[in-house]
């Protein structure tokens, strides 16, 4: 019986050892380098081009990896001991050419040689995210892809607050928030991003405030400006999607106007009293805004705010719609309300779809546009009436 010490002394002269720089420069003259830690450790860092198996599992799949036996492998662990231990085992195989990097991936590390850390969820976003990796069409990858995301609401209000919750709670990495409001105790009926003791305070802190709350991966930005033609470009600019979430006219052309200047996608919605509608605006793939409603409802003819009413829980489905139409948008799976209109009908429960198609008549989509830059319409607080839609086959 010999100690462990003596067997390692033992396997040491039986296999051939190189030094990080020799096991780069034999990579560079098309060695493959096995890398045989743990999944772990590979995670959290590896070199670039390795071939990765565990040690456990090595006599199992280097056949399977690596067919062809004269090969040249240089295996590695994190400091040297495993790898030469396999290399022996692999010579047993019957593997001809075969090293073990002295000092493993810590030295290879202190060398300054290069290295890839792989992006992966921690394992507190991993139990956070759990019902999300186990749906194959979002797994990590996915997942991975929300956090990155960029979504803007435009509007912390009734479509606002539920999309936000939603998004956060998903994992979407920034949501940023425009709004120019204070929360009023009228909001409460159905914006349910702000509560009682945040009436009075900016609507986007106290938006800020319970998002960060429910998912402290979500970076919230405030914008506590209104949108006007003169902000509107660089506030959207950052942004992969946005989120209508506006209650009035002014805002739903301005930044339809903007979204197609810059190419981005718009989930659109809108609410009043029973009814709701949605759809997904992608710029030259489908219609706009203005081509479903080419000019603003005259004033007289649209309630004003003050006037507006609407069912409180409406806007939840609505906002929800919303935020689902974002999420696949960003996942870039399944049918896309692109090119058309759902609508919502509380009071029947019922919905309905049109189809509806890019006008090349468009003033600012169309085949010559008239709109080349956002231009702010006379401001005033008359909600968006429900509209009926331009038939279309
Ligand atoms: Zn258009």
């Amino acid at each position: 019986m010999s100690t462990f010490k003596e067997l390692l002394r033992q396997v040491k002269s039986e296999i051939r050892e190189v030094s990080a720089e020799e096991a780069r420069a034999r990579a560079e003259r098309g060695a493959t380098i096995v890398d045989v830690r743990e999944a772990d450790e590979w995670e959290k860092g590896h070199i670039p081009g390795a071939l990765f198996i565990p040690r456990g599992f090595l006599e199992l799949r280097i056949e399977e990896k690596v067919p062809d036996k004269s090969r040249e492998l240089v295996l590695h662990c994190a400091g040297g001991t495993r790898s030469a231990l396999a290399a022996r085992a692999l010579q047993d195989l019957g593997y001809t050419n075969v090293s073990s990097m002295a000092g493993g991936y810590g030295r290879w590390k202190e060398a300054g040689l290069p290295v890839a850390v792989p992006r992966t969820l921690t394992a507190e976003q991993k139990e956070r995210y759990s019902r999300h990796l186990k749906v194959p069409e979002i797994g990590e990858e996915g997942q991975l892809r929300l956090l990155d995301a960029k979504v803007l609401l435009v509007g912390a209000g009734g479509l606002g607050c539920p999309a936000g919750l939603y998004l956060a709670a998903a994992g979407v990495g920034t949501l940023g928030v425009a709004d120019f409001d204070v929360v009023d105790l009228s909001n409460l009926q159905r914006q349910v991003l702000h509560t009682n003791a945040s009436v009075g305070r900016p609507k986007t802190e106290s938006a800020e405030a319970t998002l960060k709350a429910l998912n402290p991966d979500v970076r919230v930005v405030r914008h506590d400006d209104r949108l006007e033609a003169h902000n509107v470009m660089d506030l959207i600019a950052p942004y992969d999607v946005l989120i209508d979430g506006s209650d009035n006219f002014s805002t739903k052309y301005l930044v339809n106007d903007a979204a197609v200047l810059q190419g981005k996608t718009i989930v659109y919605g809108s609410i009043f009293r029973f009814e709701g509608q949605a759809s997904v605006f992608v710029p030259r793939q489908g219609p706009c805004y203005r081509c479903l409603f080419p000019e603003p409802t005259p004033p007289e003819l649209a309630p004003s705010c003050d006037e507006a009413g609407v069912l409180g829980v409406l806007p939840g489905v609505v906002g929800l719609i919303q935020a689902t139409e974002a999420i696949k948008v960003i996942l870039g799976i399944g049918q896309s309300l692109r090119g058309r209109l759902l609508t919502y009908d509380a009071l029947e429960m019922s919905f309905r779809e049109y189809r509806v198609q890019r006008d090349p008549r468009c003033a600012v989509c169309g085949d010559q546009p008239t709109i080349v830059k956002p231009a702010d319409l006379e401001w005033s607080c008359h909600i968006e009436p429900r509209r009926e839609v331009p038939a279309q086959a």
